[in-house]
């Protein structure tokens, strides 16, 4: 891996020389000082007094230590430099060979080896470099408890340093991060009753537990005796950080076992987030932390957020999640269909099944409100299925009521086609219903197929082999054209409903339809427009062969008895016209 010169060059690197002869380190100075792309800034240490201050109250970025500095011993010492300066890289320079000593030096904790005798500007100011990267990389490099948990705390400056970094990049990213402050209620009693090592040895515990309900990019610190610090990156929306939340509360939800008893902990979580909460680690600390004591207040597990408006938010988004998983226990779902009609033939070629809830309190609750929770906490999946099966049956009765050859479609969110195990469920699924599966459609957006081509295309046709086949959902709105889509076994493509609504207002949306339709036909794939609204825009279509119309004009999403009402007065109307 390597970083952008730019980066190098931006920050000066830091560098603690510790050496007890002055001419040694105007040497060194004037080695390092011959590399083009360095311009380290070196201080001078020649005595263990200064030493212990420098290290513990400076910042540097790597140590460069003379082997003949030490008190005792090489390797005591060694150690002590490890631990007074937080594990910066110490790059031991000795008089005798590499393969004399290396490997010994580097065993008692340091970080690079350099002979005297051979040394140069190049093999020097190399060494700095790689150092500085690797300590570079490494604090950017969250994501892990780290040693810091797994030995007790990590310092303040060290924390603030990793928060720093982490504003830097969300500034940068254009994203937005949290900073979640946790500490855990009445741990003084814990204190007493189980003393200060088994005390200490749940919080790390807990810690350990905390982390495994974390994403890859977020880090997770003890920042004191009953404190930790998560700072939680690459934040797109409120929706991620109460995941996030909601995964520590439960987790914190467990009873943990110490010294063979179980225990149960509460804890209050503080969350400020940039840029809502400042742009500073001092003021976000200080105000997750102001937030954590308000959460103090509300007993039990609890959380509060320091901007009041995202304290709403989340709490609206916990309780809906909460909400949806009793819904699907509770049969309060239902599908809605809403009918696809062939433009030549004015038949109902088929139906979309869409999604509705039908919550307790607030009466129909349409998808886009509740799909994006689901697909963030996971609940999406099994209540894909649910769709799947629930469609299967009416797919059946269909059948039975007089209308074979009727095309079910489903939506297949994101995270469901990402489910390992879904082709094997859709199968069980099928297998179970007994239905034709050649009127079982799967719609599907590009960016879930285009994520992972390679996956997209064995599903596809492993499922297209049950005789299951596949749309092309919201079409024209990614970035993939339909020869990048060549290759998979989609048989239609849904014209995403923003062009069809801009028919009449813009010149674009006329040539982009005219486009995706003559080029669908091409490849031998059907056109269906979603969100036909008027007669004008139907007959843009029909001018241009679009094979089937959904969309207000002819029908709305319905509940399956109006369907079966819909259905009969067609097929009367049409019998009636022969
Ligand atoms: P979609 O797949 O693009 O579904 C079409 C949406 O357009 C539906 O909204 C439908 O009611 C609406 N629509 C149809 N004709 C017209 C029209 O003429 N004018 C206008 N303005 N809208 C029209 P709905 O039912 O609210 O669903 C919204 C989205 O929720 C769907 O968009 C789909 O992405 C998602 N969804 C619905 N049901 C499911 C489901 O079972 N699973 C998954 N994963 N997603 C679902
Ligand atoms: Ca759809
Ligand atoms: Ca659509």
């Amino acid at each position: 891996m390597t970083l952008p010169m730019e980066t190098m060059s931006s920050s000066q690197v830091r560098l603690l020389v510790l050496t007890p002869e002055y001419p040694d380190f105007l040497w060194l100075q004037s080695l390092l000082a011959a590399d083009q792309e360095l311009l380290p800034d070196l201080v001078w240490c020649p005595d263990l007094i200064d030493c212990d201050d420098l290290i513990r109250h400076t910042h540097f970025d790597v140590i460069l230590w003379d082997c003949v500095f030490h008190g005792d011993s090489e390797a005591a010492f060694l150690d002590y430099l490890n631990v007074a300066s937080n594990d910066k890289p110490v790059l031991a320079l000795s008089g005798e060979t590499s393969a004399e000593r290396a490997p010994e030096l580097m065993a008692s904790g340091a970080a690079d080896y350099l002979c005297r005798q051979s040394l140069d500007s190049w093999s020097l100011a190399r060494s700095v470099k790689c150092l500085w990267y690797r300590g570079q990389l490494a604090g950017s490099a969250h994501g892990h408890l780290g040693r810091e948990v797994a030995s007790g705390f990590i310092n303040r400056d060290l924390f603030f340093d990793r928060l720093q970094q982490a504003l830097l990049r969300a500034e940068r990213g254009g994203h937005r991060l949290a900073l979640l402050h946790l500490n855990l209620d009445d741990f003084r009693s814990f204190n007493e009753s189980f003393g200060y090592q088994k005390s200490d040895q749940l919080v790390l515990k807990l810690a350990e537990r905390l982390r495994h309900s974390l994403r890859r990019v977020d880090s997770l610190m003890r920042i004191g005796g009953d404190e930790l610090a998560i700072i939680v990156e690459k934040v797109e929306d409120s929706l991620d950080i109460t995941q996030i939340i909601r995964k520590l509360v439960s987790a914190l939800n467990d009873p943990v076992t110490v010294d063979g008893q179980s225990v149960v902990v509460s804890a209050s979580l503080g969350v400020a987030t940039y840029p809502e909460a400042g742009d500073s680690p001092e003021n976000l600390m200080r105000r997750a932390n102001r937030a954590m004591f308000e959460a103090k207040r509300d007993p039990g597990t609890s959380y509060r957020f320091y901007d009041r408006q995202l304290h709403i938010t989340a709490g609206y988004q916990l309780r809906l999640e909460a909400d949806l998983r009793n819904a699907l226990r509770g049969n309060e779902l239902e599908l809605y269909y809403q009918p696809r009609i062939d433009l030549a033939t004015e038949e109902v070629r088929g139906v979309e099944c869409l999604v509705r809830w039908n919550h307790p309190e607030r009466g129909l609750v349409g998808p886009d409100e509740f799909i994006p929770v689901a697909e963030r906490s996971g609940l999406i999946v099994p209540i894909g299925y649910w769709v799947i099966e629930q469609a299967c049956k009416r797919l059946q009765t269909s059948a039975e009521l007089g209308f074979p050859g009727l095309v079910f479609a489903v939506n297949l969110s994101f995270r469901q086609f990402h489910d390992r195990k879904m082709t094997e469920t859709i199968f069980r699924i099928i297998f179970n219903a007994n239905v034709d599966t050649s009127l079982l459609e799967l719609e599907l957006t590009e960016s879930a197929m285009m994520h992972d081509p390679e996956y997209a295309q064995r599903c596809l046709r492993e499922l297209n082999q049950l005789g299951i086949s596949f749309a092309l959902d919201d079409f024209g709105t990614g970035f993939s054209s339909l020869s990048n889509l060549q290759h998979l076994p989609i048989s239609l493509v849904k014209i995403d409903k923003s062009f069809v609504q801009e028919l009449g207002h813009s010149a674009d949306a006329e040539h982009i339809i005219r486009a995706i339709i003559s080029l669908a036909h091409s490849l031998q794939i059907s056109v269906v427009a979603e969100g036909v609204e008027t007669e004008g825009q139907l007959e843009f279509l029909r001018q241009q062969h679009c094979d089937e119309i959904q969309g207000y004009y002819y029908a709305r999403p319905m509940p399956w008895q109006d369907l079966v009402h819909f259905l009969h007065n067609r097929s009367q109307a049409a019998c009636l016209q022969q």
